[in-house]
């Protein structure tokens, strides 16, 4: 039995882990969750805060709480530096950490590239708590009746849901909100049904939300290219994917081609077998998955059996994903827009289907 195991990351999958871990924790196995927060803040309900369907402490797991209960020492840093082939962490807080069995679960950052010109209007979506903390500073510092232009980058399901929350939430200020949503060439929802693209179109055009299939270039602060037009901007927002962390590179870890951890079909590094990696963080090579929480929540079992099976030299598992993701998109009028393969439904009772099982995760974990 390896002696001890860390936890980086209090994403998705590690909140399965803490939660077996309550019940099962092997005694002889010390466990370390590192995290930056003491909160794990959940994506799914992002729009329904900026909305204002929620409260923050309706969004987020308790880290602290859970690992209490699991027997668990959370230690509140990020990591800075890791070192794989010496088994070595270096965290923010100048402590460096050793370890048996690493599992790593720390996400995604957001893909600036060519919008960081735009400076201090830039809002990265991630982390979740900053970018909810200053929408809203941002959002305070204008009167009632203020016009404000707010483009929102990215075409994926977080982008689009984003731009009708952030639209509700200045309207709900009274403010005069002007929303773009800037797509690039591949449009809103790619990779989804055509006819839950053209739902989510209506939806938009509806709402008054431009949407622009064109690629952005931030020239100077406050104003970006789209296409052969100009734009100024107050808030420029970013859901434009996911990009991997700097401290991957210099890791000594096998990488894929995107830049995020290598593992195979049981969630372990092709490198370094006491390494195991889920949720964005990870690239399956044998079976790329999308960077969706969807992955990451359903990984975390098989995590959990995994890192307990090599804690003791026993047999591990393969995640297997289901093949079509349920999507269901708040779109911030008390409704939501439901995508599934090839079907598409629209109204208050997604909405309220969203909010069930949003909660009962959210439930799941916090005491
Ligand atoms: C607005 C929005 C809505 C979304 N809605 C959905 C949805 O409805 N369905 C869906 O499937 N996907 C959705 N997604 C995508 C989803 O958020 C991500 O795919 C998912 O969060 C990835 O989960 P994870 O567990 O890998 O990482 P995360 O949930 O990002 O958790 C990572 C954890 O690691 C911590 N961490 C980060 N860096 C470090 C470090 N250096 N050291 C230590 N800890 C660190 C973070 O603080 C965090 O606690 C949405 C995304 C956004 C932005």
């Amino acid at each position: 039995m390896p002696k001890r195991l860390i936890l980086l990351g209090g994403g998705h999958a590690h909140l399965r882990v803490l939660k077996h871990l309550i019940e099962h924790k092997p005694a002889e196995l010390e466990v370390l969750l590192v995290s930056p927060s003491p909160w794990q803040y959940y994506s799914g309900m992002l729009p329904g805060l900026l909305a204002g369907d929620y409260a923050l402490q309706d969004c987020r797991v308790d880290l602290a709480s859970i690992a209490r209960r699991a027997g668990v020492s959370l230690i509140i840093a990020a990591v800075e530096h890791w070192d794989a082939p010496q088994r070595l962490l270096d965290l923010s807080d100048g402590r460096s950490l050793s370890y048996d069995l690493l599992s790593v679960n720390t996400g995604s950052e957001t893909q600036l590239g060519e919008l960081q010109a735009v400076g201090d209007v830039l809002l990265p979506i991630k982390p979740l708590d900053h970018f909810y903390q200053r929408c809203q500073q941002l959002f305070d510092a204008y009167a009632p009746g203020d016009t404000a232009t707010v483009a929102v980058v990215g075409g994926g399901a977080a982008g689009a849901e984003i731009a009708m929350a952030v639209q509700q939430a200045l309207q709900t200020r009274s403010l005069c909100a002007d929303t773009l949503l800037i797509t690039g060439k591949c449009g809103v929802l790619a990779g989804h049904a055509n006819a839950v693209k053209r739902r989510l179109r209506q939806l938009l055009q509806h709402k008054g939300i431009e949407v622009i299939a064109s690629r952005a270039r931030a020239i100077e602060p406050g104003r970006l290219e789209v296409g052969d037009k100009q734009l100024r901007v107050d808030l420029l927002i970013a859901t434009t994917g996911a990009r991997a962390p700097d401290w991957l590179k210099p890791a000594g870890v096998s990488l894929a081609k995107d830049g995020f951890i290598a593992v195979n079909a049981c969630q372990q590094s092709l490198s370094h077998p006491e390494v195991f990696a889920v949720g964005d963080v990870a690239s399956r090579v044998d079976k790329p998955l999308d960077k969706s929480g969807v992955h990451a929540v359903k990984a975390g079992g098989v995590l959990c059996h995994n890192l307990l099976a090599a804690a003791k030299a026993q047999t591990l598992k393969p995640y297997k994903p289901r093949p079509v993701s349920l999507y269901l998109l708040n779109t911030a009028d008390g409704k939501a827009l439901l995508s599934w393969g090839p079907l598409t439904a629209q109204g208050a009772w997604v909405l309220k289907w969203k909010h069930w099982l949003d909660s009962t995760f959210i439930r799941e974990f916090n005491e």
